[in-house]
């Protein structure tokens, strides 16, 4: 079976994007017969319920979380590129995480909020900015997201510099090592979307992110490798802005499928990979 891509895209403005990206999102992964995880903060679910609501019953959408309110479970402290700033104006960019009380409360929030707009809580939570080695280094909130009851982590989403890319080398695991065999990591490779690619490489005109995605599935499918390529809601609350990203989704989809990769949402590739735990719920 040559490969997997886990495709996962953060909605998270709580704006006129997010309900956008709702709409023109799940017109196009249906068109597309896709299957789409989108992590959404409690704040834009609260916000736009029907909206979301429509969106899981298009068959596509697997809704998980991206914490209530955006809050970052890990300090990023990422080292610039040689050649040029991404973030900040020195070598080195500091951005602080959440205090362990504020994470507790905001994911505990979080999963009030998919109850109540859902009827369930979520599974999957996306660490917002992503870090090196996940929470692997955090016994502490492996030990809370557990008792949350998340399943499935997407919180490995950038290098050892906390910058990008992340290689495809490194794959999904398990917490087994802390402790925690039924929580699954995805990770996220490469760079976490388009205007990130841009802003760590400095493309050359003409030089296209489609074409590093190409790049990415061939690999994926001549190593048998599983991809999470990650994106998100920005600039989409009209159909002209959505399309900026659209015509990329559309180009690494049907470029995959020509190639027999399979795209797998979080809950499908989690059942796949831990049968025993996702019956338990
Ligand atoms: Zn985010």
């Amino acid at each position: 079976m040559p490969g997997i891509i886990l495709f996962g895209i953060d909605v998270e403005t709580a704006g006129e994007n997010a309900k956008g990206f709702a709409q023109f999102g799940a017109e196009l992964f249906h068109s597309l017969q896709t299957p789409v995880t989108w992590y959404v903060t409690g704040q834009t679910l609260e916000r736009y319920p029907e909206a979301f609501r429509v969106a899981e019953a298009s068959g596509m959408v697997d809704l998980q979380a991206h914490t209530y309110g955006h809050l970052l479970l890990k300090s990023v402290l990422m080292k610039n590129p040689a050649t040029h700033y991404v973030h900040g104006e020195t070598e080195w960019y500091f951005q602080a995480g959440g205090a362990f009380d504020a994470i507790e409360w905001d994911l505990a929030h979080c999963q009030e909020v998919f109850r109540q707009v859902l009827g369930r809580e979520a599974l999957g939570l996306c660490g917002p900015w992503g870090y090196y080695r996940g929470l692997g280094d955090r016994p502490d909130l492996l030990e809370l997201v557990h008792r949350l009851g998340f399943r499935i982590l997407r919180t490995f989403l950038r290098n050892e510099w906390d910058a990008q890319p992340v290689p495809l080398d490194w794959q999904p695991y398990a917490y087994d090592l802390q402790g925690f065999p039924d929580l699954l990591e995805l990770l996220a490779h490469g760079y976490q979307d388009d205007f990130y690619w841009r802003a760590f490489t400095r493309p050359a005109e003409g030089e296209r992110y489609a074409d590093f995605l190409t790049t990415m599935v061939e690999r994926v499918a001549a190593e048998d490798l599983t991809w999470s390529l990650c994106s998100h809601d920005h600039n989409c609350a009209t159909l002209e802005g959505f399309e900026q990203k659209g015509q990329w989704y559309r180009e690494v989809i049907r470029y995959a499928g020509d190639l027999g990769v399979r795209f797998l949402t979080a809950s499908e590739y989690h059942q796949q990979r831990l049968p025993l735990a996702a019956a338990k719920g």
